[in-house]
Protein backbone atom coordinates (compact mmCIF):
# COMPACT_ATOMS: atom_id res chain seq x y z
CA UNK A 1 0.00 0.00 0.00
CA UNK A 2 1.28 3.35 -0.89
CA UNK A 3 1.52 5.68 2.16
CA UNK A 4 2.22 9.79 2.03
CA UNK A 5 3.41 12.16 4.10
CA UNK A 6 1.90 14.11 6.74
CA UNK A 7 2.65 17.80 5.86
CA UNK A 8 2.67 18.84 9.65
CA UNK A 9 5.15 16.12 10.97
CA UNK A 10 6.34 14.31 7.75
CA UNK A 11 4.89 10.75 9.16
CA UNK A 12 4.33 8.07 6.65
CA UNK A 13 0.50 7.45 7.03
CA UNK A 14 -2.04 5.80 4.52
CA UNK A 15 -3.72 8.26 2.75
CA UNK A 16 -7.12 6.95 3.91
CA UNK A 17 -6.55 8.43 7.63
CA UNK A 18 -5.30 11.64 6.62
CA UNK A 19 -7.45 14.97 6.28
CA UNK A 20 -6.96 18.15 4.20
CA UNK A 21 -7.56 21.02 6.12
CA UNK A 22 -6.71 24.26 4.58
CA UNK A 23 -4.30 22.63 1.45
CA UNK A 24 -2.19 20.36 4.34
CA UNK A 25 -2.58 16.86 4.32
CA UNK A 26 -2.50 16.04 8.08
CA UNK A 27 -1.93 12.53 10.30
CA UNK A 28 -4.64 11.60 12.66
CA UNK A 29 -2.21 13.35 15.35
CA UNK A 30 -1.67 16.53 13.73
CA UNK A 31 -4.86 16.94 13.17
CA UNK A 32 -6.06 16.50 16.63
CA UNK A 33 -3.16 18.67 17.31
CA UNK A 34 -4.57 21.50 14.78
CA UNK A 35 -8.74 21.44 16.58
CA UNK A 36 -7.13 21.82 20.36
CA UNK A 37 -5.09 25.41 18.96
CA UNK A 38 -8.22 26.34 17.26
CA UNK A 39 -10.32 25.86 20.19
CA UNK A 40 -8.09 27.42 22.64
CA UNK A 41 -7.43 30.18 20.08
CA UNK A 42 -11.60 30.59 20.23
CA UNK A 43 -12.09 30.70 24.07
CA UNK A 44 -8.88 33.05 24.29
CA UNK A 45 -11.25 35.70 21.95
CA UNK A 46 -14.49 35.02 23.62
CA UNK A 47 -13.79 34.29 27.37
CA UNK A 48 -14.02 36.28 30.22
CA UNK A 49 -14.22 40.22 28.82
CA UNK A 50 -12.81 43.06 31.07
CA UNK A 51 -16.48 45.27 30.73
CA UNK A 52 -15.76 47.36 33.11
CA UNK A 53 -12.99 48.59 31.25
CA UNK A 54 -14.45 47.86 28.23
CA UNK A 55 -17.10 50.45 28.82
CA UNK A 56 -14.61 52.75 30.84
CA UNK A 57 -12.22 53.07 27.58
CA UNK A 58 -15.46 52.85 24.85
CA UNK A 59 -16.68 55.69 26.80
CA UNK A 60 -13.82 57.90 26.75
CA UNK A 61 -12.86 57.25 22.90
CA UNK A 62 -16.92 57.52 22.28
CA UNK A 63 -15.88 60.83 23.51
CA UNK A 64 -13.04 62.01 22.01
CA UNK A 65 -15.05 61.01 18.61
CA UNK A 66 -17.50 63.88 19.74
CA UNK A 67 -15.23 65.87 19.74
CA UNK A 68 -13.53 64.99 16.63
CA UNK A 69 -16.97 65.27 14.87
CA UNK A 70 -17.89 68.72 16.31
CA UNK A 71 -14.39 69.88 14.96
CA UNK A 72 -15.25 68.58 11.46
CA UNK A 73 -18.73 69.39 11.60
CA UNK A 74 -17.07 73.14 11.84
CA UNK A 75 -14.78 72.89 9.55
CA UNK A 76 -17.02 71.94 6.57
CA UNK A 77 -20.68 70.96 6.31
CA UNK A 78 -19.86 68.97 3.66
CA UNK A 79 -17.92 66.26 5.94
CA UNK A 80 -20.53 66.29 8.91
CA UNK A 81 -22.55 63.75 7.66
CA UNK A 82 -19.36 61.64 7.84
CA UNK A 83 -18.58 62.76 11.25
CA UNK A 84 -21.35 60.63 12.41
CA UNK A 85 -19.21 57.79 12.41
CA UNK A 86 -16.56 58.90 14.18
CA UNK A 87 -18.11 58.59 17.81
CA UNK A 88 -19.06 54.94 16.55
CA UNK A 89 -15.59 54.27 15.63
CA UNK A 90 -14.09 55.17 19.21
CA UNK A 91 -16.33 53.71 21.17
CA UNK A 92 -15.83 50.19 19.33
CA UNK A 93 -12.25 50.36 19.24
CA UNK A 94 -12.49 51.22 23.10
CA UNK A 95 -14.70 48.50 24.14
CA UNK A 96 -12.68 45.94 21.89
CA UNK A 97 -9.35 47.18 23.45
CA UNK A 98 -10.74 47.79 26.91
CA UNK A 99 -12.26 44.27 27.22
CA UNK A 100 -8.57 43.03 27.14
CA UNK A 101 -8.77 42.56 23.09
CA UNK A 102 -11.87 39.73 23.34
CA UNK A 103 -14.45 38.99 20.85
CA UNK A 104 -17.80 37.72 20.22
CA UNK A 105 -21.67 38.38 20.77
CA UNK A 106 -21.43 39.89 24.85
CA UNK A 107 -18.77 42.15 23.42
CA UNK A 108 -20.61 43.03 20.29
CA UNK A 109 -23.65 43.93 22.05
CA UNK A 110 -21.54 46.36 24.27
CA UNK A 111 -19.96 48.03 21.68
CA UNK A 112 -23.60 48.41 19.58
CA UNK A 113 -25.38 49.56 22.16
CA UNK A 114 -22.87 52.62 23.09
CA UNK A 115 -22.38 53.51 19.81
CA UNK A 116 -26.02 53.98 19.57
CA UNK A 117 -25.85 56.02 22.61
CA UNK A 118 -22.90 58.09 21.34
CA UNK A 119 -24.65 59.22 18.14
CA UNK A 120 -27.28 60.18 19.99
CA UNK A 121 -24.87 61.97 21.97
CA UNK A 122 -22.95 63.80 19.39
CA UNK A 123 -26.40 64.99 17.49
CA UNK A 124 -27.25 66.53 20.56
CA UNK A 125 -24.11 68.01 21.03
CA UNK A 126 -23.56 69.29 17.59
CA UNK A 127 -27.49 70.28 17.94
CA UNK A 128 -26.81 72.03 21.52
CA UNK A 129 -23.94 74.10 20.16
CA UNK A 130 -25.46 75.54 16.77
CA UNK A 131 -28.28 76.74 18.80
CA UNK A 132 -25.96 78.19 21.49
CA UNK A 133 -24.09 80.02 18.52
CA UNK A 134 -27.31 81.61 17.00
CA UNK A 135 -27.82 83.37 20.54
CA UNK A 136 -26.85 87.19 20.62
CA UNK A 137 -24.33 87.17 22.01
CA UNK A 138 -23.73 83.66 21.59
CA UNK A 139 -23.58 81.08 25.12
CA UNK A 140 -24.02 77.56 25.91
CA UNK A 141 -27.54 76.61 25.79
CA UNK A 142 -28.47 72.67 26.56
CA UNK A 143 -31.22 71.90 24.44
CA UNK A 144 -34.34 70.46 26.55
CA UNK A 145 -35.11 66.93 25.09
CA UNK A 146 -38.12 68.16 23.02
CA UNK A 147 -35.90 71.12 21.25
CA UNK A 148 -33.92 68.40 20.54
CA UNK A 149 -36.25 65.93 19.07
CA UNK A 150 -37.68 68.84 17.26
CA UNK A 151 -34.22 70.16 15.93
CA UNK A 152 -33.40 66.94 14.61
CA UNK A 153 -36.87 66.47 13.02
CA UNK A 154 -35.97 69.59 11.51
CA UNK A 155 -32.69 69.14 10.33
CA UNK A 156 -32.59 65.88 9.38
CA UNK A 157 -30.91 64.48 6.23
CA UNK A 158 -32.02 61.18 4.31
CA UNK A 159 -28.61 60.12 4.42
CA UNK A 160 -28.55 60.74 8.63
CA UNK A 161 -29.92 56.95 9.19
CA UNK A 162 -26.94 55.87 7.02
CA UNK A 163 -23.95 57.12 8.51
CA UNK A 164 -26.08 55.72 12.02
CA UNK A 165 -26.09 52.13 10.36
CA UNK A 166 -22.51 52.56 9.13
CA UNK A 167 -21.66 53.01 12.88
CA UNK A 168 -23.31 50.51 14.02
CA UNK A 169 -21.61 47.81 11.75
CA UNK A 170 -18.35 49.01 12.73
CA UNK A 171 -19.06 48.77 16.52
CA UNK A 172 -20.55 45.16 15.41
CA UNK A 173 -17.55 44.72 13.06
CA UNK A 174 -14.55 44.97 15.27
CA UNK A 175 -14.86 43.00 17.53
CA UNK A 176 -16.33 39.83 15.23
CA UNK A 177 -15.38 36.38 16.32
CA UNK A 178 -12.86 35.42 13.97
CA UNK A 179 -12.07 31.94 12.82
CA UNK A 180 -8.06 30.86 12.77
ZN1 LIG B 1 1.43 14.69 11.44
Amino acid sequence: MTLVSCTQCGSRVAPERTVFSDGDRLCPECFEALKGARREALLAQTGKPHYATAAGLGFLLGLLGVVGAILLANWSDAVSGLAVVLPSAGVAYGVFVGSGLKRGPRIQALAVAMAAAFYLLNQYALFTLAASRRLDPPRLFLLSPGDFVKAYADNFVPLDPVFFGVGLFIAAWVPRAREY
